[in-house]
């Protein structure tokens, strides 16, 4: 029997792994969908909730080329900015005990770290990633899978102080589920601390289809900060905090002019444009964080 081809080694083009079309939205349930972009991989908003989704959806097989292809992301976050996410959690109860969901190579639970010291750290990715991330003891352990697989859901149950998913719900097949297993491996009073990227944000539409998450086809799900505080106080959740502003990562411009120009010109030529293009949101970022422009939230919930 032939092998089984390799994500990446796929027989067609991957634009051929689609799941069929869905009529409905995900979140919400509602038949009243607009398109938001169409190429080869088309997003629908929802008319009712605002929740915007890949629609027709990458495959599991789909989504790991793409995942592997984007191995090493441009813009990928600070370590100051991961300091500054960890920083959120102060004004709460050290926590003695974190999980780290989607850690990858463990950067966040590294800079969290800094600002936590004596907090244990554990980290879960479907990757074997964070076995290496153990191995170099960036965590204290490691779990390869997903959050909501019966057996790690079982096992991580009610043993977290925090939950961190950053950049995480956008990109798992079922956000509504990912987060309900999040509160389930808390304890009673423990936090959930999420970073989304806001489809709200004016670059959205100022950019369209070159804006990062919308190029980007492992984003399956881009959720409206309401929808998420609506189904966390629906699971008896407290939001103690909702920070629009603080997490702006100031890439848009420099990531729309790589993914625009990357298909006329060859990578060298590119590079000015991209270079004037990071200064110019470095320079502005002082000023839109504070405005409709800013691409990112924070959510802080407390477990009732
Ligand atoms: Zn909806």
């Amino acid at each position: 029997m032939p092998a089984k081809p390799r994500p990446t080694q796929l027989a067609l083009p991957v634009e051929h792994f689609h799941e069929p079309r869905r009529p409905d939205c995900p979140w919400c349930g509602a038949t009243r969908l607009r398109p938001r972009k169409r190429d080869t991989f088309p997003i629908d908003e929802c008319v009712d909730c605002g929740h915007a989704f890949q629609n027709p959806r990458l495959t599991p097989e789909g989504r790991e080329y793409h995942r592997r292809a984007a191995a090493a992301p441009p813009g990928a976050p600070t370590f100051r900015h991961l300091r500054a996410v960890a920083r959120a959690i102060l004004p709460f109860p050290e926590p003695e005990s974190w999980l780290d969901v989607g850690t990858g190579t463990a950067r966040f639970p590294v800079a969290a770290k800094r600002v936590f010291p004596y907090t244990s750290f554990d980290g879960l990715d479907p990757t074997r990633r964070v076995e290496r991330a153990w191995a170099a003891e960036r965590v204290e352990e490691a779990y390869i899978g997903h959050l909501t697989a019966p057996d790690i859901a079982a096992r991580l149950r009610g043993r977290y102080d925090v939950v961190s998913m950053l950049h995480h719900l956008e990109h798992t097949p079922d956000p509504r589920a990912e987060l309900h297993a999040g509160l389930a491996a808390l304890r009673p009073g423990g936090h959930l601390l999420l970073e989304l990227t806001n489809p709200q944000s004016v670059f959205a539409s100022l950019l369209g289809r070159w804006w990062h998450p919308h190029t980007q086809p492992t984003h399956l799900h881009l959720i409206p900060p309401a929808n998420l505080l609506v189904e966390l106080e629906y699971e008896g959740c407290t939001i103690v905090t909702l920070d629009r502003h603080t997490p702006h990562t100031p890439t848009d411009l420099a990531r729309a002019t790589t993914h625009a120009l990357s298909r006329a010109l060859p990578a060298p030529a590119t590079a000015p444009f991209t270079a004037t293009a990071t200064l110019l949101d470095r320079a502005l970022a002082p000023v839109l964080r504070h405005t409709a422009f800013s691409n990112a939230y924070w959510v802080i919930a407390r477990k009732g």
